[in-house]
């Protein structure tokens, strides 16, 4: 019985080279384990020779041949599925040879289907079913079908290092997997929030927590306001330096507008030159020398890619209570602020506060 660990989930080309010789360690290590309750067996029954002979290829001689034969397998984990297969009608095969001995047979039996599923290999564990069947047909039909299903307690004791051990080595090998899992969810889950380029927020997270924010807001009546950025004429940087030195500025400005805010605030990036950030316990007064440290803050960079580019934001403020329609509504006055700062001139910043909103100096 190879302990085998759960195959599904790595790199298959890597996982196509190094899984033979993995297997090998576990195989050699699951069919010693195997050959003792066997062994134990063919002693009591007085086995012919040719039993014995079996036992030595399924316990010895066969890992050897099966890493032999996988290694030289044009595709190593196509070889290693079929001598998993072929490890299964062996088990079979032991079911008869050993007069189907209860205790040994079933478990033979199982923990070679338990391996098979193990693997994650799809359907592997129901194509072993049918050759385990064969290999006991092949085998009673060579032996008579000689039948002594009592089981001693020697076989028994025999059995325990094989239970102990496969339970152990199996349980380890689904523990590894569910914490890759759940490393893996963490990375993922992390990603999703972020946005790749400039390490802000990614737009759906921002979302998140704005309508988290807004609902705080309802609730105490705390302060907040919601500050849109976008960068002035960004289609003519790219067109004139090329998207890379593009992604460049996107990148700046995103740092200016992080050194620019607290920790509790939350800053996104909404998609293409667009940027938003939520500005926690913040009126408008105050949301607006914030707004103005950025608007100066970006009209001070200098890329590197690009040292003689000059680029400027434009910027709406809304407070959290223009937004009684929710987070769309309190994005839609915030971006008709920025609008009204665009159409004046940009490089500039202007404010929500009434239905008209005022226009605040540069
Ligand atoms: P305005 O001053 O009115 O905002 O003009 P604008 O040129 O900045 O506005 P527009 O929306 O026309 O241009 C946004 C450009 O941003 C268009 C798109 O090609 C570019 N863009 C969107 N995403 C990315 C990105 O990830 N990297 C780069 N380099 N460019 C991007
Ligand atoms: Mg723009």
């Amino acid at each position: 019985m190879p302990f085998t660990a759960p195959l599904s989930g790595a790199d298959p080309a890597r996982q196509s080279q190094r899984l033979p010789r993995r297997i090998y360690r576990l195989r050699m290590l699951g069919m010693g384990l195997a050959a003792l309750p066997v062994g134990t067996v063919l002693l009591e029954n007085n086995a012919a020779w040719s039993t014995w002979a079996w036992l030595v290829f399924t316990a010895v001689l066969w890992p050897q041949l099966a890493l032999w034969l996988s290694l030289r397998h044009p595709k190593p984990f196509r070889g290693e599925i079929r001598n998993l297969l072929f490890d299964s009608l062996l088990a079979g095969m032991w079911v008869p040879l050993m007069a189907f001995n209860l205790l040994p047979s079933v478990l033979l039996v199982t923990l070679a289907t338990v391996d098979k599923i193990s693997t994650g290999i799809d359907r592997l564990w129901y194509w072993s079913l049918p050759l385990m069947l064969a290999g006991a047909l092949v085998a009673g039909a060579a032996t008579g079908f000689e039948l002594r299903p009592a089981t001693s307690m020697p076989v028994m004791l025999a059995c325990l290092p094989m239970l102990l051990i496969h339970s152990i080595a199996v349980s380890q090998a689904s523990y590894h997997l569910v914490r890759k899992v759940k490393r893996q969810n963490r990375l993922l889950d992390e990603l999703s929030r972020r946005d790749t380029l400039t390490g802000l927020d990614s737009r759906r997270h921002w979302q998140e927590q704005a309508t988290l924010l807004q609902d705080q807001c309802a609730e105490t009546g705390e302060p907040a306001t919601l500050m849109m950025i976008d960068i002035d004429h960004f289609k003519a940087i790219n067109d004139r330096h090329g998207h890379a030195v593009g992604d460049d500025v996107l990148r700046a400005t995103a740092e200016v507008i992080r050194h620019s805010i607290r920790g509790q605030d939350c800053a996104g990036r909404l998609g293409g030159d667009e940027f938003a950030v939520l500005l926690r316990g913040t009126d408008l007064v105050a949301a607006e020398i914030v707004a103005q440290r950025i608007r100066a803050g970006v009209e001070a960079l200098r890329v590197q890619s690009a040292p003689d580019l000059r680029h400027t934001v434009s910027l709406g403020l809304a407070k959290a209570d223009a937004a009684a329609g929710g987070l769309r509504a309190w994005l839609e006055t915030a971006d008709r602020a920025l609008y009204r700062a665009k159409s004046s001139g940009r490089n500039q910043l202007a404010i929500h506060e009434g239905p008209q909103p005022a226009l605040a100096a540069r």
